[in-house]
């Protein structure tokens, strides 16, 4: 009923040769019919990329984006309109490394959710606990605390309208992944704690996995339930890694 969502996350990675090479490489793999695909490349490398990807199945995101759609005085910002203007059909919201890196509040990711609504992007809203706070029994709490702002403006429905990855910290590139069983379980509390608001749409809402995900563990993972995909880090830098990943979905 949902269709699963492989993405690759490219973080500050890349040069415009590796770049180049990178996209040869994927444009040779074998790309599964049923999954729904994205890269989000660095923002300088992101027409380069749709060139090169126009004629398969992998759509372009960004990796983040201004918290206004309308031009302004924001250096250093790219805004959602310009990345629908460069080919974009997502955005990444609320990454974990936004958050702690460059201090995005749940309030700063709302507004980002917002703006990339209105400009007709998928936001991709990335929520998850640190190892503090899961050894702590805060996961529900976090979780729920970082959903309420963008619940509280636009509902379950307007969540799925964009994608949903669950990214806990202490499994981003740390070699750490959640166990397919401790990703379900919270994939699962995430969508019943939707469906107490709107149960119709909670099944519609994609759910991605990300925290080092590699080949060997994808099936294991897409296999849950609650999974619909994944939000790739590290592995998404290699081809045959990231499209062996794309056929486990
Ligand atoms: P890794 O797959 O490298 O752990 O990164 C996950 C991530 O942060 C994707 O957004």
């Amino acid at each position: 009923m949902r269709r699963p969502l492989v993405a690759g996350n490219w973080k500050m990675h890349g040069t415009r040769q590796s770049v180049d090479a990178l996209l040869v490489a994927l444009s040779q793999q074998d790309w599964p019919e049923q999954v729904e695909l994205m890269i989000a490349p660095p923002a300088l490398y992101i027409e380069r990329c749709r060139e090169a990807l126009a004629a398969g199945p992998i759509r372009i995101g960004g990796q983040s984006c201004a918290h206004q759609a309308e031009p302004g005085a924001l250096t250093g910002e790219i805004s959602p309109a310009q990345l629908r203007d460069a080919g974009c059909e997502y955005v990444l919201v609320g990454h974990s490394e936004r958050r702690t890196l460059f201090g995005e509040s749940d309030e700063v990711v709302k507004r980002k959710f917002a703006a990339a609504l209105a400009c007709g992007l998928r936001p991709v809203l990335c929520v998850g606990e640190t190892q503090a706070e899961r050894d702590a029994g805060e996961t529900a709490d976090v979780i729920g605390r970082q959903l309420q702002v963008v619940l509280d403006a636009f509902g379950v429905g307007g969540l799925a309208q964009g994608v949903l990855a669950y990214e806990p910290v202490w499994a981003i590139g740390t070699g750490l992944t959640a166990s397919p069983e401790q990703a379900q379980d919270v994939h699962a509390m995430i969508r019943a704690r939707l469906a107490l608001l709107d149960d119709e749409q909670a099944r519609m809402v994609q759910i991605v996995y990300g925290g080092s995900v590699k080949a060997d563990n994808a099936e294991a993972l897409f296999a849950m339930p609650d999974i619909d995909g994944g939000l790739i880090g590290g592995a998404s830098l290699n081809a045959e890694e990231f499209g062996a990943i794309a056929r486990a979905a």
